[in-house]
């Protein structure tokens, strides 16, 4: 691998959501600016502060500076770079790649791995041409999160970032009968908002599960949820779906459900979850399948894909492990263990080696255990119900917390 040009070890996280933010700025506050450098990719000119936008893309009243946030003084007094692009392709060096301890484990962030170049789609601020471009790293993390459809797939420039929330807010104020597919927290929290905004049009959710939510909940805690969005006036259709994305005609307004029912909407608001966008790591050997590398949205673990989880767990185990390979690395670049033509990478099994031919470095990596799952489905501004089961997580936990709550503001994201 050849170093930097002042030497110094390079550290790349790519993608600029709640995950890759926060670490890279709890990297900040670690990295060595005589030794490290340190790159965040985003491919948002922005930070989208997610739970938020729901209030935002129907209320036409709610300011945009709760969900869009630029980036400033994410790194704190270190001299990150901040690229505004899309990685394409991750090169790795692929001079005798030594993997250690190959015994897989879903328990851990495994894979950040060092040498290699990130390739990614730059937006220039002036000229309107993007362009390929390169940034080398010796350390990697991916936190490329998820994709979202619909009104929550939000642009990458602030410039089409205004116009799709506009375009919804327009969408919200114009319908009458509305129909959500899906009820999950996002779809639930919609309905909650819509109904603040405008009482009297027609919301109807379209669940495939028997209750709101899914099993990891009890069920009373769903029920509750369901009940207290039906007292403002949400419909609830269960163990049904919305196929697809149906053009709604303007004549005939309405959507067919997957067991036939018909139901009046002038306007169909896709809630369906988010995908892992995983694409960047397709290009990783050995070839990912399942994808290899996990952190924040697209960690591989089961649970409940919430940001509360990454501040909670897996961003201080991300930067834990990138601080013992930074480690390992500065002691291999002191002659201990690189050298004989090898490069390195992180073993899955939960351990990291040098590779060439000096004294072997290794370093356990810490291993991520879950978090408990705890819940706030807000039912508009002002209700909305809770679930902790931070003892016991995945819902077998603590009883079963329920309360009215009220919301002023959302939680300050960073
Ligand atoms: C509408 C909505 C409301 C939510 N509300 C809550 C809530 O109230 N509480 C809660 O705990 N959780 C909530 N969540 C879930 C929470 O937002 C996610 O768990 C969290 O955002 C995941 O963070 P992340 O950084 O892993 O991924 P993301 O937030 O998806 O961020 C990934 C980032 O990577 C970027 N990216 C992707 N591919 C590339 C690439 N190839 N190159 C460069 N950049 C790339 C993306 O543009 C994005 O900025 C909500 C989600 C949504 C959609």
């Amino acid at each position: 691998m050849d170093p930097t040009p002042d030497n110094k070890i390079a550290v790349v996280v790519i993608g600029g959501g709640i995950g890759g933010a926060h670490i890279a700025r709890d990297l900040a506050e670690f990295l060595d600016p005589e030794k490290h450098t340190l790159t965040l990719i985003s491919a948002r000119e922005t930070f989208v502060y997610l739970p938020a936008s729901l209030r935002a893309l129907v209320n036409p009243d709610f300011p945009l500076s709760s969900v869009f946030m630029p980036y400033d003084n994410l790194f704190g007094n270190f001299p990150g770079q901040l690229i505004h692009g899309t990685v394409t392709l991750i090169e790795e060096n692929k001079r005798a790649p030594v993997l250690i301890n190959t015994s897989s484990s879903r328990s851990e962030i495994d894979d950040i791995m060092y040498s290699g170049n990130v390739v990614y789609r730059a937006y220039g601020k002036q000229e309107k041409e993007e362009k390929l471009e390169r940034v080398r790293y010796d350390v990697l993390v991916v936190a490329t999160g998820s994709k979202w459809e619909g009104f929550t797939g939000f642009p990458n420039t602030m410039e089409e970032c205004v116009r799709h929330i506009e375009m919804w807010r327009m969408k919200f104020k114009e319908a009458s009968d509305i129909v959500i597919a899906g009820g999950g927290a996002v779809g639930l929290e919609t309905a909650g908002e819509i109904k603040d905004i405008y009482p009297s049009k027609t919301v109807s959710i379209v669940h495939s599960d028997r209750l709101p939510l899914n099993d990891i909940y009890p069920d009373r805690f769903r029920s509750v949820t369901e009940h207290r969005l039906r007292v403002r006036g949400v419909n609830f259709i269960f163990n049904d779906a919305i196929q697809g994305t149906p053009t709604i005609s303007s004549t005939s307004p309405k959507v067919e459900t997957r067991s036939g029912i018909c139901l009046p909407c002038d306007l169909l608001v896709p809630a369906r979850g988010g995908r892992p966008s995983t694409l960047a790591l397709t290009f990783l050997t050995p070839s990912p399948s399942p994808p290899r590398l996990r952190q924040s949205d697209i960690v591989d673990w089961p649970e409940i894909r919430q940001l509360e989880k990454i501040k909670w767990g897996h961003k201080g185990v991300v930067v834990a492990n990138v601080v013992r390979v930074l480690r390992m690395i500065g002691q291999g670049r002191g002659g201990e263990g690189r050298g004989g033509g090898g490069s390195e990478k992180l073993g899955v099994g939960g351990s990291v080696e040098g590779g060439g031919g000096g004294g072997g470095k290794r370093c356990t990596l810490k291993k991520y255990k879950g978090v408990g799952e705890v819940i706030l489905i807000t039912n508009g501004k002002s209700s909305g119900s809770t679930y902790c089961g931070i003892f016991g997580g995945l819902g077998k936990g603590w009883p079963l917390v329920l309360s009215e709550i009220v919301l002023p503001s959302l939680f300050p994201p960073l």
